[in-house]
């Protein structure tokens, strides 16, 4: 079984996010997984072809779509990770089939390649967990949790680290698909880092969506991390924390 996605598994389809599950299942794929996800990642790290084509999710497509995540699955993927059957959020538990450090690498590229073959953009929007998908869509999910923690590691914890934590590594990985945009950047987890350079005296905007509300200012020479890309508008944070879009034109890269 492969561990990239083939090309025969993204027919051409007009899609807008990636939404990140696991099953609350076992480490294998079973019937009911493969017609609710499109792609599903088993324990092992191999990756399995759910029964629905990615385009019947796309809008009018007159298929019926892979139901993955409530009444948000026009235009959506949905890739889930075979695990946490039994699983409790508080007081955590893993229940018997944990969620693989492998599978979550496996899901990164795997959404890197979605990412990149139906050119959705890395944002908070549009490729998330499916425990984001009410606070950053505004869509109720029943207390959904998928995924607020990791079975493998204690260093992200809720919705929101979770989320930002995977695009940053989706983000990196997408450097290393797209060589045309430079940067140099190997295949570790060195986070791509740049500088404020060119707006002294004055300061760089810094705000809530690309071209969105200003929320803050950067001085010239501010250290900031990449998150994510959106043509001009790159998300980063700076190192109090702090996350924001700015405009590239204004970011040098740093070795
Ligand atoms: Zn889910």
């Amino acid at each position: 079984m492969p561990t990239s996605i083939p090309s025969s598994w993204m027919p051409d389809a007009a899609m807008k996010r990636v939404h990140v599950h696991w099953t609350a299942g076992a480490h294998t794929a079973n019937s009911t997984d493969k017609n609710s996800y499109h792609i599903l990642v088993e324990g092992d790290g191999n990756l399995v072809r759910g029964d629905k084509s990615i385009a019947a999710n796309a809008a009018g497509s007159g298929m019926t779509p892979a139901s993955h995540t409530k009444n948000a699955n026009t235009g959506a993927i949905g890739i889930s990770m075979c695990s946490m059957t039994g699983a409790q959020e508080s007081p955590f538990s893993s229940g018997s089939h944990p969620l693989q450090e492998v599978q979550w690498d496996t899901m990164i590229k795997a959404v890197a390649q979605l990412a990149k073959r139906y050119d959705i953009p890395v944002t908070r929007q549009t490729i998330l967990t499916h425990a984001e998908v009410q606070p950053n869509l505004g869509i109720l999910q029943n207390g959904k949790w998928d995924i607020t923690r990791l079975s493998f590691t204690n260093s992200f914890v809720g919705h929101r680290p979770i989320g930002d934590e995977m695009r940053r590594r989706i983000a990196i990985e997408l450097d290393g698909l797209n060589p045309s945009m430079g940067g140099g950047l190997s295949s570790d987890l060195k986070l791509p880092r740049f500088r404020v350079k060119g707006v002294a005296p004055s300061t760089l905007n810094f705000r809530s969506s690309p071209g969105g509300d200003k929320v803050g200012e950067l001085p010239e020479n501010t250290l900031v991390e990449r998150i994510a890309m959106q043509q001009a508008w790159w998300q980063v944070r700076t190192p109090k924390g702090h996350v924001g879009w700015v405009s590239s034109d204004f970011l040098v890269a740093v070795a």
